[in-house]
Formats: C-alpha cells, structure tokens, sequence
C-alpha cells in the first residue's frame, strides 16, 4: 500500500515517514500544496498536513477530492475545531492531530484503507460495482459504460427494488440543481439498457423513475 506523506515540517515528515516505513507501508513525501494533487493520485492513502506553505490543505484535499476517491487523513497541528469539522465534510475520511503516534496513525491508515474498499465496490445480484475502477459487470461480464451509463447503473444498483424518483438521478448523476427536461435522462436509461444482456434489468415506474429490478439485484 503506497501512502503519500503531504507536510513541509521536515521534523514532522523526517521521522513519519520512516515510521510508515516501518511499519511495512511504501510511503511517498511531498512538502507542497503544488505537488500534492498530482502525487495523489499514485496513492492508496494520503496524510494531509493542512498548514502547508503555498496554499491551505484544505484546498489541496478539495483539488484531490473533485479528481480522485483516494481515502485522505487530515494531519493537523491547529487545535481549531472548526478545521476539521470543514475538512470531514469537504470529504476527508478521518483525521489526527499532532502529535501523534506512528503505530495509531498506520491503525488509521490501514483502516480508512479497508473501508475505501468496502465502499469502492457493490455487488447487487447479478450486478456488481466497482467504484474505483469505474467498471461494471452484469452476470460476470464486463459492460462497457460511458461515464453517466455507469453512474446511472451505480446508483440503481446501490438498492435493487427501490424505485429511484427521476429527480434523485438527475441530482446524483448529472448536477445537484437540474433544470432541464429530464429528456436527458431517459435517453441515457435507454443507451444502458441496450448494452445490459437483460434489457429489463431496469424497471421504469412511469411518471416516477427507475429501478433495478428486484430479481436481478438479489441474483435469481
Ligand atoms: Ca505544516
């Protein structure tokens, strides 16, 4: 597991990173908010450090979040509250506050790791999701999806049977404020339909929305 070390205290980042190392874990340093969102995207876990010199982690994890699912801890020496609360909800999984321990810190890392994964893939039935690879397969055959097409079929197949409204799709797949038709919704039910092996594996619920059907998710 590679594990991306963000801090520019060369006293914090020194002995982290060969703690990490220590601990069996392939670990990567970098001291800039400049640097960070490309290197984080090479890394299965990432230690932010949120008082860096060029720019405030909190806008490198909000650049790494709108690019990659990467699980992120908050490394933080500010006592403020408010820092990590901001940073939870911009979408850091956990976070630790200086000083810490490296044994407690790798815990955490293998942790938010382990549960990435949990989240990264869904099996409905005959459906399964694999979140980080952007993949789907239908009855263990790979289909090939545009991006939406799969958004789409990730969102059914997160509750199999449950009609899912017109207006959650839209808000989930294409923009949290939808004002168009809606045309464009069921142009895209349709392109993914046809690449499905069992065209009525999506059920429409006319005037209300989609689901997955119930035999499909629960794989009879
Ligand atoms: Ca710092």
């Amino acid at each position: 597991m590679k594990v991306l070390v963000v801090e520019d205290d060369p006293a914090v980042a020194e002995p982290l990173v060969e703690g990490l190392r220590r601990h069996g874990l392939d670990v990567d340093h970098v001291a800039y908010a400049a640097q960070a969102v490309t290197a984080a995207r090479e890394a299965d876990v990432v230690l932010l450090d949120l008082g860096l010199p060029d720019d405030d982690g909190l806008n490198v994890l909000r650049s790494v979040r709108a690019t990659c699912e990467v699980p992120i801890i908050i490394v933080t020496a500010r006592g403020d509250e408010t820092d990590r609360v901001v940073g939870l909800e911009l979408g850091a999984d956990d976070y630790v506050v200086k000083p810490f321990s490296v044994r407690e810190l790798s815990a955490r890392i293998r942790a938010v790791s382990r549960r990435r994964r949990v989240e990264a893939s869904l099996d409905a039935g005959r459906v399964h999701i694999d979140k980080s690879r952007r993949q789907a397969d239908f009855d263990g055959v790979s289909l090939d999806l545009t991006a939406k097409e799969f958004d789409l079929l990730a969102v059914l197949a997160e509750e199999p049977g449950r009609v899912v409204p017109r207006q959650e799709l839209l808000s989930r797949v294409w923009d949290p404020v939808w004002h168009g038709s809606g045309k464009t919704l069921d142009v895209h039910v349709s392109s993914l339909r046809r690449k499905l092996p069992d065209p009525a594996a999506i059920e429409t619920v006319r005037g209300v929305g989609y689901r997955l059907a119930d035999e499909v998710g629960s794989g009879r």
